[in-house]
C-alpha cells in the first residue's frame, strides 16, 4: 500500500495526517489543513503505535467454564451471542438488551449501530459515551440557537478575533495545534480563561496576553451570571442585536440583576474587578463596538456538571447579549472532545435521537427514517434510558440483562466507576467489541476484535461540523473484523429486517438519505464527493442541480428556530450536586494530560506516551499538603461517599488550596472515576464529573 491522506484517530480537532506503510510499521506525518496547519500533538505523532499494540485483539474470546476468556472462532462467537440475545429477549423483552456506543466511531458505524439496536435488536436502550462529553452543550445550543453544531463557524475565524473567552477548556493539553488560532487575541491581551487551575491554557493568558479567572469549583454558572450582570448593568450589551435577532431577554436580565460582581466574588472567589474587566474587554471586541470580533467557547470543565445545560445556556446568553452569534468573525461555540463527538451525536446512537439529528418521538422523523430502513414506523422503539441511568439499571429487575459495548471503556470512563463495575457484573451477557483488552473488555463474557482507524474506510465529523474522510492505510491483522460486518452477521442470525451493507461508502449513502431534511443534513455528500472536495460542512443538502457548497457559518441570516431568532434562556444557579462539607472539605476536579486520551485504553499502550506520562497523580497545593503532612511523591488517598482513589502527590500552586486535581486516564486504584459523582443534569443527562467533595489523606498513614 502507498501513502494515504487521513486524519488522527483521537480528538475532535481531527488533525490531518499522512500515513506511510513501512516494513516495520506505519510512519506518520502532519499534513497541512486549516485546523492543524501541518501540526500534530504527541498523541498524533505516535498514533500508529496502537495499530500494532502488543496485546492487540485478533481473535474472538469467550469466557469458558474455567472463568477465563478463551479464544474461539468468529462463527462460534457470533452464534453464541445471537443465541444468548434471543434467550434474553424471549425471557425479558426486547428492552432487556442494551447497546452502548462511542463518540470515536465513524459516522457510518454510529449510524449503523443505531439502526442495529432499533431494528435488529428492537431495543429502545441505546446510548453512548458522548452523553458524558457533549450532551449539555448540545442541549443548550438546541434550546437557544435551534441547532447544535459544536463550532457553528470555521476554527480559523478565531484568528481574527480581538477577544476569546475560554470556559473550562484546556486546549493547550487537549488539542495543542488549536492554540495557534489564539495568537491574534493573545497579541491584543484578549484571551480570558476560566479554570479553577492554572492549566497550561490558563498560563497562556499570562504576561499581558489576557486574564485568568480562577473560580471555586462548581461556580462557573455564577461567574457567567456575574458577567451578564455587568453586561446589562454597565452598558456594554448590544441592544440593537438583542432587539432584532433574539427573544426572551427580560427574564435573563432580571435573574442576572441579582448577581452583582461583589456577590459573585463572595460565592465564586473571582475578584469583582476582574469580572468587570472581562465583560468590558469582551464588549470592546464586539463588532457592534467597532472591535474585530469576540468568541465565547465552552469545554467539558463547565459542561460536565449537574447544571451543565444551564451553564452553557448562560454562556450563550452572554454571547447573545454581546451580539456575537451569527456575526462573521464572532460567535459562541462548544469545543467537542471525542474524535467523532460531533458526528457521533448526529446519526442515531443517542437514546432520544434518530439519524439526521431527528428526535425519536417526532412522528414525521420516525416515518422518514422508517422509509429508509424499510420498516414500519411503529416498529421503531421510542426513547431509551440516557447513559448514566442505563448503566445504573443493568442487571436490575426492570433493567437490561445483556449489554453490547462498542468503542467505550465505561469501567474507567463512567462516573462512580466502582458502581458501574458492579452493574456490569450483574449482567447475564456482556459483549465488548474493541481493539485492545480494555478494563471493560476484561470483564466481558464475549470479546469481539474489531478494526481500527487506519485499517478501514469511513468519515468523521470534526468539531467544526466538517465531514472528513478517514482512509485505510494498512491491512488489519488476521482475525480482526469490521463492526459493519459483525452487525450484518448478527442481524442475519437474528432474522432482522432491512439491509445491512458492509461497504462504508454504501452505508454513508444510506446515512445521507436518512439525514435528508434533518438538522444535520448530509444528503448532498458521498465518499466520492468528499474525496474530491475534502472537508465540507453540514448542512449540505442534495439539490437536484449544482452541488450545495456546504455551510461553514451558521446563523448569518437567521437562526433555525420557529421565528428565526435566537432565544435567551432564563437560568439561575442551584450550586453543584455535592458541595464541600465538614466531612469532605476539599473540592476534587478532574481533567486531562497532554499525552493521554480519554480512558487511556489506547494511549496507555504507546511506549513514548507512557514514558512521558507514566501514571496518575494528585495535584495538591503546598498549604493543603502541609496541613496533612503530605510531601511530594507521597501516596495520597482521596475519599468521597462513592469510593477511594490513590495516587502520588504533586505539589503545585497551580491548584487552589481548597482543591485537588486528578487526571482521569487510568484504571484500577488510580481511577479517579471511582470517586466522581454520577448525579446528572436533569435536561441533558450529563453527569457531574468535574466537581465533588473529598477528604484528602496520606495513604500510607493509618
Ligand atoms: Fe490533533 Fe487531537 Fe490528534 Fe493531537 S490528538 S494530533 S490535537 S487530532
Amino acid at each position: 500500500m502507498t501513502t494515504v491522506a487521513t486524519h488522527c484517530p483521537y480528538c475532535a480537532l481531527q488533525c490531518a495526517q499522512t500515513l506511510t506503510p513501512e516494513p516495520t510499521g506505519v510512519s506518520v506525518a502532519g499534513r497541512d489543513f486549516p485546523t492543524n496547519r501541518g501540526g500534530l500533538c504527541q498523541k498524533g505523532w505516535t498514533s500508529a503505535s496502537v495499530l500494532r499494540a502488543p496485546d492487540r485483539l485478533t481473535t474472538p474470546l469467550v469466557r469458558g467454564a474455567s472463568g477465563e476468556l478463551e479464544p474461539t472462532s468468529w462463527e462460534t462467537a457470533l452464534d453464541l451471542v445471537a443465541l444468548r440475545l434471543r434467550a434474553v429477549r424471549a425471557q425479558h423483552g426486547a428492552d432487556a438488551v442494551a447497546v452502548f456506543g462511542g463518540g470515536g466511531l465513524t459516522n457510518e458505524k454510529a449510524y449503523q449501530l443505531g439502526k442495529f439496536a432499533r431494528i435488529a435488536l428492537g431495543t429502545a436502550n441505546i446510548d453512548y459515551n458522548g452523553r458524558f462529553c457533549m450532551s449539555s452543550a448540545a442541549a443548550a445550543a438546541n434550546r437557544s440557537l435551534g441547532v447544535d453544531r459544536g463550532l457553528p463557524f470555521p476554527l480559523t475565524d478565531l484568528g481574527g478575533a480581538q477577544a476569546v473567552l475560554l470556559l473550562g477548556s484546556n486546549l493547550a493539553e487537549t488539542m495543542p495545534p488549536a492554540v495557534s488560532h489564539l495568537a491574534g487575541c493573545r497579541a491584543q491581551g484578549g484571551l480570558v480563561v476560566v479554570d479553577p487551575r492554572v492549566s497550561a491554557t490558563a498560563a497562556l493568558a499570562d504576561n499581558g496576553q489576557g486574564l485568568h479567572l480562577q473560580p471555586v469549583p462548581g461556580t462557573d454558572l455564577v461567574v457567567l451570571l456575574g458577567l451578564l450582570h455587568v453586561t446589562f448593568a454597565e452598558g456594554p450589551a448590544d441592544t440593537a442585536y438583542i432587539a432584532s435577532r433574539t427573544t426572551g431577554v427580560d427574564d435573563v436580565r432580571r435573574l442576572a440583576a441579582a448577581w452583582w460582581p461583589e456577590r459573585v466574588e463572595q460565592v465564586a472567589g473571582v475578584p469583582a474587578t476582574l469580572l468587570r474587566e472581562t465583560a468590558h474587554l469582551l464588549a470592546a471586541a464586539s463588532p457592534s463596538r467597532g472591535g474585530s470580533g469576540a468568541f465565547i467557547l465552552t469545554g467539558r470543565g463547565v459542561e460536565q456538571s449537574s447544571q451543565g445545560t444551564a451553564t452553557v445556556n448562560a454562556a450563550i446568553n452572554l454571547a447573545l447579549a454581546l451580539g456575537l452569534p451569527g456575526r462573521v468573525g464572532s460567535g459562541y461555540g462548544a469545543i467537542t472532545g471525542q474524535g467523532n463527538g460531533q458526528g457521533g451525536r448526529e446519526h442515531g446512537q443517542k437514546s432520544d435521537q434518530l439519524p439526521g439529528y431527528r428526535m425519536v418521538d417526532d412522528p414525521a422523523a420516525r416515518a422518514h427514517v422508517a422509509s429508509v430502513w424499510g420498516v414500519d414506523p411503529a416498529t421503531i422503539p421510542g426513547k431509551g434510558k440516557p447513559a448514566v441511568e442505563l448503566l445504573d439499571s443493568l442487571g436490575r429487575d426492570d433493567g437490561p440483562r445483556a449489554l453490547l459495548v462498542h468503542g467505550a471503556n465505561v469501567r474507567v470512563s463512567a462516573p462512580n466507576a466502582n458502581h458501574v463495575g458492579d452493574r456490569l457484573d450483574a449482567l447475564e451477557l456482556l459483549v465488548v467489541c474493541d481493539v485492545v483488552p480494555s478494563e471493560t473488555a476484561q470483564r466481558a463474557d464475549v470479546v469481539l476484535p474489531v478494526l481500527q482507524w487506519a485499517e478501514e474506510e469511513g468519515t468523521m465529523t470534526s468539531l467544526e461540523g466538517r465531514i472528513l474522510r478517514r482512509r485505510r492505510a494498512i491491512d488489519a491483522p488476521d482475525g480482526a473484523r469490521s463492526e459493519l460486518w459483525l452487525w450484518r452477521e448478527l442481524a442475519e442470525r437474528l432474522d432482522a429486517p432491512g439491509t445491512w451493507d458492509t461497504d462504508a461508502s454504501l452505508v454513508f449513502d444510506e446515512l445521507a438519505r436518512a439525514s435528508a431534511g434533518g438538522r444535520a443534513d448530509y444528503s448532498g455528500l458521498s465518499h466520492d464527493r468528499l474525496d474530491a472536495e475534502p472537508g465540507l460542512y453540514w448542512p449540505c443538502p442534495a439539490t437536484g442541480g449544482d452541488p450545495h457548497p456546504g455551510t461553514p457559518r451558521l446563523f448569518v441570516d437567521d437562526f433555525p428556530t420557529a421565528d428565526g431568532r435566537a432565544r435567551f434562556v432564563a437560568v439561575d444557579d442551584h450550586g453543584p450536586a455535592e458541595d464541600v462539607r465538614s466531612d469532605a472539605p476539599i473540592h476534587l476536579v478532574t481533567g486531562r494530560v497532554l499525552q493521554h486520551y480519554q480512558s487511556g485504553a489506547q494511549t496507555r499502550r504507546v511506549e513514548a506516551l507512557v514514558s512521558a506520562s507514566p501514571a496518575a497523580f494528585v495535584e495538591i497545593h503546598p498549604i493543603l499538603a502541609d496541613l496533612h503532612g503530605i510531601a511530594a511523591g507521597d501516596l495520597v488517598s482521596l475519599t468521597s461517599s462513592r469510593g477511594v482513589v490513590t495516587a502520588p502527590a504533586r505539589l503545585t500552586e497551580s491548584v487552589r488550596p481548597d482543591t485537588v486535581f486528578m487526571p482521569f486516564h487510568w484504571g484500577g486504584a488510580a481511577s479517579v472515576n471511582r470517586v466522581t459523582n454520577d448525579a446528572t443534569d436533569p435536561i441533558s443527562g450529563m453527569p457531574e464529573f468535574k466537581v465533588c467533595a473529598v477528604t484528602v489523606a496520606r495513604a500510607d498513614v493509618a
